[in-house]
This record gives C-alpha cells, structure tokens and sequence, in this order.
C-alpha cells in the first residue's frame, strides 16, 4: 500500500515511523514534512492546507490511502475533496471535524447524545461572559470558540483575566464558550472510527502547562506517557459505550457521520468521566507515546477506518513496555518561539538505548545543519520495562540535546511514577 501523511509535526513523524514498521505499507510519504521525517521517507512541499494541492499531490503518487494528522487541513476540507476523488482518506469531513473546530458544536452533540461534559454557556458578548462566569464561580474556564492549537483556553482564578481572555476572543470576531471547572485527573483517549464503528487505542496522558508543577499558559503539549497503569480497568468500556458510540450515532444521525480519530479528552471527576473536549485527529505529543507500544500494523487500521469496514470487536495488539515522550520546545514558546538555532545532539540521543526522537518544528539549513523552525521542536521517546526506567531513558535522550533556549518539563509522568495521581479507591 501506498501512503500519504499530511501534516508536519511530531505526530505526523510517529504516525510516518509507524507505517515504515508495517509489512503491508510499501511506500510512505509525508507533506509537507519536517527534517526528520525527511531523513525517512520522501517529503513533498505543498501547501498542506489547500485541499486542492493535496489532492493533486495523492493523485501523481496513486496513494492508496491517505493520513490527514492535523485540525487545520480538516476543517479546510480536505478529506471532502479526497473523497469526492474516490480516494480512501482517514480523517473527517469538513462537515464531522466541527466536533473539534467549534467547541459550541461539540457541545451540541454531547447534549443530544447526553455525553457527560462540564456545563457551558455560549457568550457572544462581555455582559453575556461576566454573568457566565459569575453563575460558574471560580476556577473560572474561557474557551475561544474556534480552533486555537490547543492555546485559546484560560483557567484561572482570576476573574479579571477570565474576562480579558473573552474579550481578546470577542475582538477577534469570536464567541467564547464558559464552562464549569472539571476537577480531576486527566486521560487522553484515541478512538478510531469509520463512522459506525470504534476502536479504541490504549489512554495516554499529557502535560499541557509550559512549567513543572502544571504552571504556567496552556501549550499544545509538552510530553505524554501510556499506558496509565492507575485506571480503572472498566475505564476504556465506560468512555467507549458513554462517549464514543453516543457521539457517532449522533454525528450519523446528524448525515455528518465520523471517520477519523475521535480524541476525547477527559476528565475523572469525583462525579464520574467528563468530556473536556473534542479533537478530530491524533493528539500531540500523546500519539508519540501510544504508536511507540503499537504491534497492530497501524496501515490497515486506518484502511479499515477510511473504507468503513472497522471491525468493532478487533483487538489490538500492544507492547507490554511503558513509553515515555518530552516535548523540547523554542525558547519562549509558546508566545513567540524563538527560531533559526541549530539543534546539536540529536545523533547521540538517538545512539541512548530505547530512545527515538520524533521531529515537529525542525528544518535543514543551507548547510545541512538541523535548526528550529517552530515552537514544539522535538518529542524524545522512550520505551522502558516501567514508568521509571522509561522516564529515566527519556531524560537521558533530552540531556544529549542542546539549543540556546531550549526548554523542557522535568517532570513529565513523575506523579504516575510516584503513584500520586488516583489510589484505586478513588477512581472507583
Ligand atoms: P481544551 O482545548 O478544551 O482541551 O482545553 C485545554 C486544557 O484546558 C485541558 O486539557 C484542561 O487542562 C484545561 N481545561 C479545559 N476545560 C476545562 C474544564 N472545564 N475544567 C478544567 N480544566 C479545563
């Protein structure tokens, strides 16, 4: 089979290594790329946003399936011009990704599937978000409406702020939803679906403050780990009959069925799982983390999804081994990263036994030298016998790696090492 994979970040690499692992996919390539997955396999350079480009770009490489890993080209429909096209294409229509692209329209669905969620008003106005916040009380949570790359959420406790980050929304032409604060640790569940049918892949957890200690603004994301030895074993049945069926039954009832990845984003609240939010693709970085443990050949998964034939009662195969991933970003991401630095130590992580590195925000210079062109530059990975010993190769993978500026969390799944985040008792 051939394949292609739209999108240029972390999760696109690992998705690109993970089809390079599979005996059933012949030929993979990757728009527009970055330097590492150009090291690879084959990277063309287009417009990954323009539905047109890519189709033309599928068309001239016969690919028989094709990946879309980010929102952007969803929402911007290129998985409805791939299939006008009568090519398979594993990802949403444009119609489907509003599950992510509004979160008011996720909220819609969750309603009229009775999805448990946190409550939300939609404000349009300030007056509108001053009384939400009011009715909510503090921790106060403002949501930009529309896609915002993980960066258009506040939590805080500080009314002044919650009302600013709306009013930035509303400036910009936005509405703003405001929600009820969900207590609890969170998961990360990827859900594989062809419109009717789900698969679920195994939780994951990620780390989405800039800082140690969870502080600092919301980022895309700055490490994962999977599995999440401390979950309840029922939880994937509950997220999967409560959440995932419920929204695809709705989203078909809707005539918007959905295909592609269905990311719920959850909560464990002492009331029970909530839905935080939607995505419509693969996570980043938590798909590092899931496809580093995945023994399926993921290629035909995907194939399955994207011709409708999932085979609900499929179970994949997953490597016993934690896995362990930390995002290095530029220096004063997630604000204004700092880029062109040339990156050193990359071959000597990769040399740190059970470490691989995955690309996002990297390119090659004039001179071949590896630089930063983005704000999350790199995931190091690691596969260890347990959390401790996969934290520890991660960490070692990230000391052999230097820029000026560069910044990473120390302690990404330290909590889950220390057995700090749910006893068994209370996740009952
Ligand atoms: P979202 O883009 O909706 O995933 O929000 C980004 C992050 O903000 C989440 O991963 C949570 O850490 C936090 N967050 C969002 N909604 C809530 C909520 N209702 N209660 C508590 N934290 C939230």
């Amino acid at each position: 089979m051939k394949v292609l994979v739209i999108g240029p970040g972390g999760r696109e690499h690992a998705i690109v290594r993970a089809l390079s692992a599979d005996p059933y996919v012949n030929e993979v390539h990757c728009a527009p790329g970055n330097a590492g997955i150009a090291q690879d396999v084959t990277t063309h350079n287009i417009d990954a946003q323009d539905p047109q480009a890519v189709l033309a770009l599928a068309k001239e490489l016969a690919s028989e399936l094709v990946i879309v890993g980010p929102e952007a080209p969803l929402a911007a429909g290129i998985a409805d011009a791939l299939i006008e096209a009568g090519i398979p294409v594993f990802g949403p229509t444009k119609a489907a990704a509003q599950l992510e692209a509004s979160k008011a329209f996720a909220k819609d669905v969750m309603a009229a599937a009775q999805v448990p969620t946190a409550m939300a008003h939609v404000a349009t106005n300030s007056a509108e978000a001053a009384s939400a916040l009011d009715d909510f009380g503090a921790p106060y949570v403002v949501k930009d409406d529309g896609l915002a790359a993980g960066k258009g959420v506040v939590v805080t406790n500080d009314r002044a702020e919650a009302l600013a980050h709306a009013e930035v929304c509303f400036a910009a032409g936005g509405t703003v939803v405001i929600e009820e604060f969900l207590d609890g640790p969170e998961v990360s569940l990827f859900v594989i679906c062809d419109g009717k049918h789900a698969v679920p892949l195994a939780p994951a957890q990620d780390f989405k403050r800039i800082f140690d200690n969870d502080q600092g603004p919301n980022t895309g994301g700055m490490g994962a780990y999977s599995p999440l030895e401390w979950l309840p074993e029922t939880f994937v049945d509950e997220v999967m009959d409560r959440v995932a069926y419920p929204t695809l039954r709705e989203m078909e009832k809707r005539g918007t069925p959905f295909t592609g990845v269905l990311y719920c984003g959850l909560a464990i609240t002492k009331r029970g799982i909530r839905v935080i939010e939607f995505n419509a693709r693969f996570g980043d970085p938590e798909t590092q983390a899931v496809l580093a443990r995945l023994k399926t050949p993921l290629g035909g998964i995907l194939l399955a999804a994207a011709n409708g034939t999932l085979d609900d009662a499929e179970q994949l195969r997953w490597s016993s081994k934690t896995a362990v991933d930390v995002v290095i970003a530029a220096e004063n991401y997630p604000d204004a990263p700092v880029k062109g630095e040339i990156i050193q130590g990359l071959e000597q992580a990769n040399a740190v036994p059970n470490v691989h590195v995955m690309h996002a925000g990297t390119s090659a210079d004039a001179d071949g030298n590896i630089i930063v062109s983005g704000g999350r530059v790199l995931a190091v990975v690691a596969l260890g016998d347990d959390l401790s010993s996969a934290r520890a190769s991660a960490y070692a993978g990230v000391a052999k790696i230097s820029w000026p500026g560069a910044q990473s969390r120390s302690d990404i799944a330290l909590k889950a090492e220390r057995g700090e985040i749910l006893t068994n008792e209370e996740s009952k």
